[in-house]
């Protein structure tokens, strides 16, 4: 009885459906959850990740004032980053990563299998900012002036997953370096390792991150750290050969011991997805975001001086979405 009573409503529910020119089921599809991977906590991914969710879940409010609805929630995790990002992407267990440029474009080319997992259908989504690779040095390793006067300290690689361990290791291979050149090499996370850094575990530690950053603060302003310039001639022989670097300037006064610019290199934090994801979410997101692009500025003093066009192209090597690719064409951006 009780069956037939289900059934029958079932019935019911489906014709109010197709009369509403939708397929059963598809009502309660509408609904959809995207998760973007980000960073360790006190990063800046974690903020870039969270600022997309909120342009998102803005334009969810307000679209469905005015009657156009997208249905998506989203979530941006604390993760192990760039490269653990990908890999998630590429398993189809995250929907979005951010994903520094040079992991981006080592993950689509398949030419770094033993740092990040090798995915053809990686597709760019946007640009977002510059984010300098960073050696923080203590106040009591006055010696370490470069990357290869780290040669005997205690260093802190960082954790596998993350960006920057893949990008240290590409700086060891140009200084020829290995990690037994230290006399620790430590696989902290980006939590970790400021404090590490004060309470003298280690000497030093590098980093891949938007400036300013609260995590690089702990070490600065907190214990007196310093931040060194990364400009010799294998750097520049670097920058000069990868379309994912370049050199980018840590002004003076960021920092309580930046007394004076500092210049390193780095690349650009981008937003990934794959071509499995489908065009309407990409979409969705990408209008989210470049919609409400005076708000996701304010969010964080990296996003500052975000410009719509550089977005559509800085340091993207993987091609674009064409979720992306529809929202700049209609805004004329591409
Ligand atoms: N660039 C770092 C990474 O790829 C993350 C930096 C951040 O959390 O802001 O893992």
């Amino acid at each position: 009885m009780k069956k037939t009573t289900f059934s029958t409503m079932a019935l019911a529910l489906g014709t109010v459906a197709l009369t509403a020119g939708i397929l059963p089921g598809e009502a309660a599809a509408q609904k959809s959850f995207i998760a973007i991977g980000t960073g360790g906590p006190t990063g800046v991914y974690f903020v870039a990740g969270n600022a997309i969710c909120r342009m998102v879940h803005k334009e969810a409010a307000e679209g469905a004032s005015q009657g156009r609805k997208h249905g998506i929630r989203c979530s941006a995790p604390s993760t192990g980053g760039s490269t653990y990002n990908i890999g998630q992407v590429a398993a189809g267990e995250l929907e979005f990563g951010v994903a520094q440029s040079d992991w981006q474009y080592h993950s689509y080319k398949g030419d770094a299998p033993d740092k990040v997992k090798p995915f053809p259908k990686l597709r760019s989504v946007f640009s977002i900012y510059p984010e300098p690779y960073q050696i923080i040095v203590s106040k009591d390793a006055k010696d370490i002036t470069s990357f290869a006067t780290l040669k005997g300290k205690k260093f802190n690689i960082g954790n596998p997953g993350s960006g920057q361990r893949g990008t240290t290791e590409v700086l060891l291979k140009l200084f020829n370096l290995t990690t037994k050149d230290f006399a620790i090499a430590t696989e902290l996370t980006s939590t970790e390792q400021a404090n590490a850094l004060c309470d003298g575990k280690i000497d030093a530690f590098g980093y891949t991150v938007g400036v300013p950053n609260a995590g690089v603060a702990v070490a600065t302003d907190g214990c007196d750290a310093r931040i060194i310039n990364l400009n010799d001639e294998p750097v520049k022989k670097l920058v000069a050969d990868t379309p994912y670097y370049a050199f980018t300037t840590i002004p003076k006064g960021t920092y309580k011991t930046s007394a004076e610019d500092i210049t390193t290199f780095g690349p650009m934090a981008t937003l990934v997805t794959s071509a499995d994801v489908s065009e309407d979410i990409v979409y969705e997101v990408v209008r989210a975001v470049f919609e409400n692009l005076d708000d996701f500025r304010s969010l964080h003093p990296a996003f500052a001086n975000l410009d719509p066009k550089d977005m559509t192209k800085n340091a993207l090597s993987a091609p674009l979405h064409p979720g992306a690719v529809k929202y700049f064409k209609e805004k004329k951006l591409m």
